[in-house]
């Protein structure tokens, strides 16, 4: 095989299983597949399941069900993050052992009397210098582990839809949680390492994530891997305001109902299919909408959010 200078363009979906595929999420699946397919990018399906707490298998079958009824299939096999925590484990120890991480063993209670009005936890545990542990000394101490920030300056990032975001994490966030006490590994390590292991270099998310990037961008930076460009979408929201993730329009799609469900996806993009293609096959409205694909169309409200009722105006390009 021929080597070629440019790496594969990978973008993907990566649902929790928490809930089944409801309207909002088929919005992030159909944007991040569109702009991957637009790219000739390959498209990964991976399952974010490691917070058992919240994860069910039989959601993530079911996800993967309806996925297939939009026509959107991913390439490769699905990933799930259940079978990944030794590839976690290596990343904290590498994290630890340069020193990047120390323990933290405030119950939630003195977590939250001692972070500040806005969620920045204010390093109650941290030591006066930092704990460089080796990696089995790490994975006898139940506490949770927290990422140190303070070395770290303001970060500026360029995300494709919503523009520049400028976090100092350390003033905003603070040191935060990347294994706790139950030995659960967050989100935030698991996502980057994951997307480095996949070789994701697109991601395409819900705008709630936007401000999660920074504190992805110094784990990527602390591990030595490169950074994907990020495009965060509008979240869905009821009329009321409240996250479509927790009302009732969380409730499962109707396969049935597929083209037309689709086609309301398509429009909420700022990409309405035209008339003739309206009910049309999903295979038909994909292979219009890879086409049509441009990040122009695409509605960016300053504050991230669309509503899902069909009759308000969607920007049009
Ligand atoms: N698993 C997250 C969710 O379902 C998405 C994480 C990501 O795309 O980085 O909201």
């Amino acid at each position: 095989m021929i080597a070629t200078a440019e790496p594969t363009r990978r973008g993907r979906f990566a649902p929790s299983p928490s809930g089944p595929l409801h309207l909002g999420s088929l919005l992030t699946a159909v944007g991040s597949y569109l702009d991957a397919k637009h790219q000739k990018a390959e498209w990964l399906v991976r399952i974010e399941d490691i917070d058992h707490t919240r994860s069910k298998p039989a959601y993530a079958g079911q996800i993967l069900k309806t996925l297939e009824c939009f026509g959107l299939y991913w390439d490769g096999e699905v990933l799930y993050q259940h079978t990944r925590l030794d590839a976690y484990q290596e990343a904290f120890d590498r994290l630890a052992q340069e020193g990047h991480l120390y323990p933290c063993h405030c119950s939630r209670a003195r977590v939250a009397a001692t972070t500040t009005a806005n969620g920045r936890y204010t390093q109650v545990c941290k030591p006066d210098r930092r704990t460089t542990l080796s990696p089995i000394a790490s994975s006898a101490i139940t506490s949770a582990w927290r990422f140190d920030t303070e070395s770290f300056d303001a970060i500026t990032l360029h995300d494709r839809l919503q523009g520049s975001l400028t976090q100092h994490v350390h003033q905003t966030v603070g040191d935060f949680v990347i294994r706790r006490r139950d030995g659960e590994f967050t989100y935030q390590l698991a996502v980057v390492v994951d997307d480095a292991f996949q070789g994701i270099t697109d991601v395409v998310r819900g705008a709630d994530l936007f401000d999660n990037t920074p504190r992805q961008r110094l784990l990527q930076n602390a591990l030595r891997w490169p950074s994907p460009t990020t495009l965060h979408l509008p979240v869905l929201v009821e009329k009321t305001g409240e996250k479509l993730s927790k009302s009732r329009q969380a409730l499962a799609l109707d396969p049935t109902q597929s083209p037309a469900l689709l086609s309301h996806v398509l429009r909420l993009l700022g990409h309405a299919p035209p008339t003739d293609l309206a009910d049309a096959p999903v295979h038909a409205q994909l292979q219009w909408a890879i086409e049509a694909w441009r990040i122009e169309r695409l509605p960016r409200q300053t504050d991230c959010y669309l509503s899902t009722d069909p009759a308000l105006p969607t920007q049009q390009p």
